[in-house]
């Protein structure tokens, strides 16, 4: 099976209990299963301050499901938690992003894998910290532990 990287964010109506119920979720996609998952972690907003904190989680999965077949199933997650798309880097109820899919990079018009954003968010680089060893290693950009001071 595939070993793929999800970073989960919520900052609106029970964040806590978006991001648990999407691992449930996620869980249950077919071909699918949550093996690790991080801590809970509380962070400040990117972007626009006036919102409130975020809750974020990162987990490891196994899955038989190609890198798009997934984001079709994660986006369809986020649809269930009605989240809509407002403006960028603003509220949402829950977001997935897919960081790693083994070792594979690739620019597709809908997926960008490693997501390039990851290694400037310490949102997502902490909790990464948390559920992989001392010499983790990204494609592209190399050792995650020189992206955490
Ligand atoms: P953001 O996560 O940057 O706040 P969105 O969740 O609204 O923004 O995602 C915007 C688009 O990003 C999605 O429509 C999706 O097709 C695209 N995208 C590109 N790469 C990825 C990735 N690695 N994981 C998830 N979505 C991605
Ligand atoms: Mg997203």
């Amino acid at each position: 099976m595939n070993t793929v990287y999800i970073a989960l964010g919520s900052n609106l109506n029970n964040p806590i209990y978006h991001i648990e119920k999407g691992i449930r979720q996620i869980n249950h996609i077919p071909l699918t299963y949550v093996e690790r998952r991080s801590s809970l972690y509380k962070t400040r907003p990117v972007g626009p301050q006036n919102q409130a904190d975020f809750i974020n989680s990162v987990i490891r999965i196994k899955t038989d499901l190609e890198p798009i077949e997934l984001l079709n199933q994660l986006q369809n997650i986020e649809k269930l938690h009605h989240r809509k798309r407002l403006k960028k880097w603003g509220p949402r109820t829950l977001d997935l992003d897919i960081l790693l899919y083994n070792d594979i990079e690739m620019n597709h018009e809908r997926l960008v894998i490693p997501h390039p954003e990851m290694i400037n968010r310490d949102f997502v680089l902490i909790p990464l910290r948390e559920i992989t060893n001392m010499n983790f290693t990204l494609p592209k950009y190399g050792k995650l532990t020189k992206y955490i001071e």
